[in-house]
Parts: structure tokens; C-alpha cells; sequence
């Protein structure tokens, strides 16, 4: 995997400084954006792209997917499909933890359309061949991104070529999810399918 270069970290730490300066959405301007080196690998040749900070999750952490269950799902399976933090980077439609009475809510598609603009520069900057969506609200910032109006249930683990990337919808890995709509062992097996170069 490439080393990063003076330029791409240079360009990621101005990206990280405008994230944290951000207090565009009203309800998240007291939430710290998670984007920095802990999200990955800026090289990678798979970025994931999930829904939002959980608050005892990356919220709590800084690190994406990390210190709650769905994280420990996330983590479960990378490592069945061979993979550590290191190799991939981990992204979010909204960047800060959205609450609603102190609990973790979904992100408003003004919320999502807010942070858009990082979602891209970090695509643009990462320039990876796969974009793993995990969840309907990161294939939602996708779309917004694409122009494109793919739905999970239809296109899941399929891969989609677009202009920039292969684009493969996935479930997202919280209990919620992993309990009543896809179980992990079903998402391992799409795991298995996320197209990897050979070069990795
Ligand atoms: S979610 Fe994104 S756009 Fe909204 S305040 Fe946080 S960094 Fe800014």
C-alpha cells in the first residue's frame, strides 16, 4: 500500500480543521466531527461509508466503528474477510453524533447534504476503487454525491460501477440491523463479496 505523501496528508489535515471548525448543522454544532487519522488509511483502496457517530461509539472514542457494539460487529467483520483498520478508511455521511434526547437519531437529509462537501473531498482526496456503503443513509450521501437514486434493498452487495469507484451497498452492522434485518453471519458472507483489487 502507498505510503501518504507530504501533499495528501497536508490536504487531509486542512480537510480535518474545516470539519472541526464546522457548526453548519445547529443541532450537532457542540459534537466534535470525527475525521482524522484515526479513520484509516488515507491510501486505501476501500473506503466505508456509514451513517453517523454513535455516542458510545466513535462520539465517545474518536475513532470511527469503535467502543460499542456496532463497532465490535464492524470489527468482527473486517477480520472475517482478512482485513485490520489500517488497510481501509471509515467514513460517515454526518461527520458529528446526531441525538435526540440524549440518544443517538438519524441524520437529517439537510444534515447529510450539509456535510456532503466532506464526504467528496474525502472520496476526491483517498481516490479509492471500492466505496462500501454501509447502511441506507450512507448510500443516501452517496446518491446525493452520484446523482444516482440506488436503493439498499434492490442493490445490496452488488457492485455498481459510477465514474469514480465500484459502489457496493451493504447493511449496517448495528444490533439493530444485525438483530432484525440482516444477521452477521449473512453480512459476513457479503463482506466476502466486496470486490478487492489484487494489489492489496
Ligand atoms: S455533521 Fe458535518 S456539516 Fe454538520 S456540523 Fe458536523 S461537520 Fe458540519
Amino acid at each position: 500500500m502507498a505510503r501518504t505523501t507530504p501533499t495528501t496528508l497536508k490536504t487531509f489535515k486542512q480537510l480535518e480543521k474545516q470539519a472541526a471548525d464546522c457548526r453548519l448543522c445547529p443541532a450537532m454544532a457542540d459534537q466534535p466531527a470525527i475525521l482524522s487519522k484515526a479513520n484509516g488509511n488515507l491510501h486505501a483502496n476501500i473506503v466505508f461509508v456509514a451513517e453517523a457517530p454513535g455516542r458510545f461509539g466513535a462520539g465517545r472514542t474518536g475513532i470511527p466503528f469503535h467502543g460499542d457494539k456496532s463497532g465490535d460487529n464492524f470489527e468482527t467483520l473486517l477480520a472475517h474477510i482478512g482485513l485490520t483498520r489500517k488497510d481501509v478508511f471509515i467514513t460517515n455521511a454526518a461527520l458529528c453524533n446526531p441525538l435526540e434526547n440524549g440518544n443517538n437519531r438519524r441524520p437529517k437529509t439537510s444534515e447529510i447534504k450539509n456535510c456532503q462537501p466532506f464526504l467528496k473531498k474525502t472520496l476526491d482526496l483517498i481516490c479509492p476503487e471500492v466505496v462500501v456503503t454501509l447502511g441506507s443513509t450512507g448510500l443516501q450521501a452517496i446518491n446525493l454525491i452520484l446523482g444516482t437514486r440506488y436503493q439498499l434493498k434492490d442493490r445490496v452487495a452488488q457492485p455498481l460501477t459510477t465514474p469514480g469507484f465500484i459502489l457496493f451497498p451493504l447493511y449496517h452492522p448495528s444490533p439493530r440491523v444485525t438483530n432484525w434485518m440482516r444477521p452477521l453471519a449473512q453480512q459476513k458472507k457479503d463482506f466476502k463479496k466486496i470486490p478487492r483489487s489484487t494489489g492489496e
